[in-house]
């Protein structure tokens, strides 16, 4: 089902506020993590002001480690939909578990399935099941294939509104960068499959100074969108802070991505 072949024309999904795929730009931002109701209000007002239509933000994260910030859980879920609703924003989160699908899917408009969770084959059954857009990152070493057979996954239940993300994979040196920008896959995705296919250069970058570069390689190479993590106090994250671009940061990511797309 995934395939140009047998679907030769994108994909496009509608949310509230935003229209994903085709040749429509969409721009996602928010903090890693959903920290307090006054904080992603915050941070959605800055999503808003750069003309975003999509706010990020995790109540349950899949942390590296179990002894750090698990996430705010409904309450970050509550905050979330609340700061997104007061600014028209759509909202994407990630969805960990089957058991979670019902109360995720009741506060966003797109569920996040997380790099570590591309390969849960039950989580993507689930997800299949509902009729929410699906935003699957790649696992971090996944091949081609495999992306697009969790894609079937997703598609086998009858839920055809999915999203790609390149968020950056393990290769032999991920001592300066948090994970290698396959920027290759972003054309290769989109000639095999109809689904839009967004960058996240924060998850590839890993500190800010890196994040700006690999977006605009990411809309050079003709993404549908950018997924961006954003923090005013990054030292303080309860979540990624390195690769949190700070209002400022991001708003100037924004006038360059947008001269990038211009020129394409
Ligand atoms: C995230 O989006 O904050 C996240 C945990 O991403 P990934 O699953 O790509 O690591
Ligand atoms: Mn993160």
């Amino acid at each position: 089902q995934a395939s140009r072949l047998f679907h030769p024309e994108d994909t496009i999904i509608k949310t509230p506020h935003s229209t994903i795929g085709g040749k429509n730009f969409t721009l996602m931002a928010g903090p890693c993590s959903v920290e307090s109701a006054e904080h992603i209000l915050k941070m959605a007002q800055v999503v808003k002001n750069a003309g975003a239509t999509v706010l990020r933000g995790g109540a349950f994260k899949p942390r590296t480690s179990p002894y750090s910030f698990q996430g705010l859980g409904k309450e970050g879920l509550i905050a979330l939909r609340n700061a997104a609703d007061r600014l028209e924003l759509d909202v994407v989160t990630e969805v960990m578990d089957v058991e979670q699908v019902p109360l995720v899917e009741a506060y966003t408009d797109i569920f996040q399935i997380g790099a570590r969770n591309m390969q849960n084959f039950s989580l993507l059954k689930a997800v299949g099941k509902t009729r929410k857009p699906v935003m699957l990152k790649r696992g971090m070493s996944a091949t081609v294939a495999d992306v697009l057979n969790a894609t079937e996954y997703i598609a086998a239940g009858g839920n055809h509104q999915i999203m790609i993300v390149e968020r950056g994979i393990r290769t032999f040196d991920n001592k300066y960068t948090r994970n290698t920008f396959d920027v290759g896959v972003i054309p290769v995705l989109q000639k095999l499959t109809h689904y839009p296919v967004i960058a996240d250069p924060s998850h590839a970058a890993g500190h800010t100074e890196f994040v700006t570069p690999l977006a605009l390689a990411g809309v050079a190479a003709g993404a549908n969108g950018l997924i961006v993590e954003i923090h005013d106090d990054p030292a303080h994250a309860f979540s990624d802070g390195a690769q949190a671009l700070k209002p400022n940061e991001f708003n100037e990511m924004v006038v360059k991505t947008n001269a990038v797309r211009q020129a394409l």
